[in-house]
């Protein structure tokens, strides 16, 4: 029931109330505002004139907001605030809901595994069975699961208790991948973003300051609620200080294979050779020791998506084997050499000429010793 508290106040010099002239015939309430944006009223007796009383409202129902403008930003950034739903609550799952939480969001969680007591000490709401959690209506669901389980999952998902328009989004290491399954999987009333943050629990266990978020609008609707909902969602790495990096996916997983994945690979043979630390580590060889440490805390499911699911990684394992034996080869050519000068380096001063190799024709046809004698003549004259 609304409750109406007046007392008398003395006119306030800041702040007049209108007079009309119907108002002072016939006595009435008459609402103004004063500068700090109190509502009053003045009332005003038809007959006695100079003896006006002025009527001021304490309260009607709830307290009225002391303070307009901060309540104006407050109601902007609840405005601001979304449900997300992580599907896939491992280690990057859990280490992307903290930062969700602090920023004032919702968050839900489903995984394979019980995460109930984890997600409870972070502030999000577990749920075991995923009918539950789509029923919570949440505006992002972000898929967060290992590369190769991910179509599976997906297709899991009861999308008919989504509401039509929910957006998707993904945080795969790999980008063409979870785009194409979201385009095929996926109805087309739904949003789809695709992005990978560049970094992990580890390299971004400080801040995520300068570090990059790769992401690609791939299908979002017209209207301005999805327009702003998805700036919504990356604002959450813009505010915690990321590069934004807006790329399609086919140019992310070019790069990626280039960088990620030889870095991941790298790491995993060194991990292998069990190097440790000694008491005259260089700066060069600490880097290898954390490069050790970052890519090795990644699971291996991780590392075999990056091979598995990119389509250039092939070709930059082949590169890397090919590097890997022209540096062998480079060194062992050099040791020959030193062999051969301790070998025959008398007998080759004394007169010993080495035959020089033949050259290949540009064709690269191979040359009968005959032929290579009159083709060596002929270009080196
Ligand atoms: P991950 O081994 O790639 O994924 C673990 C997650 O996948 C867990 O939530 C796990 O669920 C779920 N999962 C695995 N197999 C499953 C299956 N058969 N069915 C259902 N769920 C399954 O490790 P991650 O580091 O947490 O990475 C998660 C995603 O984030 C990956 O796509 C990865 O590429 C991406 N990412 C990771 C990093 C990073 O630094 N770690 C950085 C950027 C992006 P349960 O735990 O419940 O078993």
């Amino acid at each position: 029931m609304a409750v109406i508290s007046l007392t008398s106040i003395q006119p306030a010099a800041a702040a007049q109330p209108p007079t009309t002239s119907a108002a002072a015939s016939r006595g009435s309430l008459l609402p103004f505002y004063n500068c700090r944006r109190n509502l009053y009223f003045t009332f005003s007796p038809p007959h006695d004139r100079r003896h006006r009383r002025r009527l001021r409202i304490h309260a009607i129902d709830a307290a009225q907001p002391y303070d307009y403008e901060a309540f104006l930003v407050s109601r902007f950034n609840q405005s601001s605030k979304l449900k997300i739903a992580i599907v896939g609550f491992g280690n990057f799952g859990q280490f992307l809901a903290k930062a969700f939480v602090r920023q004032g969001h919702t968050v839900y969680a489903h995984s394979r595994s019980n995460y109930v007591s984890i997600a409870q000490s972070i502030g999000v709401a577990f749920f075991s069975d995923l009918h539950d959690l789509c029923e919570h209506h949440p505006d992002v669901i972000v898929m967060c699961t290992s590369i190769i389980s991910t179509e599976s999952v997906l297709r899991s998902l009861p999308l008919q208790r989504l509401r039509r328009n929910t957006l998707f989004v993904d945080v795969l290491s790999v980008k063409e991948f979870p785009k194409n399954i979201f385009l095929q999987n996926l109805p087309s009333h739904f949003d789809i973003l695709c992005t990978h943050p560049m970094f992990g629990p580890e390299s971004g266990k400080h801040s995520w300051q300068n570090l990059p978020f790769v992401f690609d609008k791939v299908r979002i609707g017209n209207e301005e609620s999805r327009l702003v909902r998805v700036d919504n969602f990356l604002d959450i790495f813009k505010k915690e200080g990321c590069e934004m990096v807006e790329m399609t996916c086919a140019e992310h997983d070019r790069y990626a294979a280039g960088s990620q994945f030889i870095t991941h690979t790298m790491g995993r043979i060194l991990e292998k050779l069990q190097l440790e630390s000694t008491p005259i580590n260089t700066k060069g060889y600490e880097t290898l020791l954390n490069l050790v440490e970052n890519t090795g805390s990644d699971s291996f499911d991780l590392y075999y998506g990056l091979f598995m699911y990119n389509e250039n990684a092939m070709e930059e394992l082949e590169r890397l084997d090919l590097a890997f034996e022209a540096l062998k080869k480079e060194l062992f050519g050099h040791l020959h050499e030193v062999l051969r000068k301790q070998l025959f380096g008398k007998a080759e001063e004394g007169g010993f000429r080495r035959p020089k190799l033949a050259k290949l024709p540009k064709n690269g046809t191979p040359l009968l010793p005959s032929q290579a004698e009159a083709y060596n003549t002929q270009n080196n004259n």
